[in-house]
């Protein structure tokens, strides 16, 4: 068991499952995506180190760039606003394929994918490496994806817990007090 500020975390996928998972997804993606160059788009700050490990296991030509996004309470009829930061490459006739660490509610994907869209890329594609199925607000096609899990908050392999947790190279998830 493991602490991370004020709670604590258990045991819940070791980094060579992890890691064997990546690997056939990046071996899928290679398949799919034979003879093109697709562009990569990791989503900050979650994603590093999934990103990290699945382009070295891709065997065809790639680029990845990365995202940040920011959410903000634009007027209380409109809802959250979410923005997308820090993408200089051009998306317009690119083959895209979005680096997300997990998908919960779905919201946010459901958003950067919007924008993305409105960018013209030549095909859209999502790669999540773990996913809440009960937590889906809204539908959510994922092309690839490393896990389902059960719907509990996980630490561990990118995801933090208030700035702690991203370094564990396996999965954590908090225990029941
Ligand atoms: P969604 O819009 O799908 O609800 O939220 C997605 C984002 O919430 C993820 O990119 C991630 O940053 C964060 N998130 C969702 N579930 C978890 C979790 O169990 N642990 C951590 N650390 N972050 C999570």
């Amino acid at each position: 068991m493991i602490k991370l500020h004020d709670k604590h975390f258990e045991p819940m996928l070791k980094n060579e499952l992890i890691e064997t998972e990546i690997q056939r997804m990046a071996t899928q993606i290679s398949q799919d995506y034979a003879g093109k160059t697709p562009l990569f788009i990791a989503i900050l700050n979650g994603s590093f180190m999934f990103a990290a490990q699945l382009m070295k296991s891709l065997t065809i030509p790639a680029e990845i760039t990365f995202l940040r996004v920011s959410s903000y309470q634009a007027t209380s009829s409109t809802g959250k606003v979410l923005e997308l930061l820090g993408l200089q490459e051009s998306v317009e006739n690119r083959e895209v394929i979005v680096l997300e660490d997990i998908i919960d509610t779905g919201l946010t994907m459901e958003k950067i994918k919007e924008q993305l869209l409105a960018k013209n890329p030549s095909s859209f594609a999502l790669a999540s490496l773990f996913h809440k199925p009960e937590a889906l607000k809204t539908p959510i096609e994922i092309d690839y994806l490393g896990f389902k899990i059960e719907n509990k908050f996980v630490v561990g392999y990118g995801l933090d817990y208030d700035g702690l947790g991203r370094n564990l190279s396996d999965l954590y998830v908090l225990k029941e007090e």
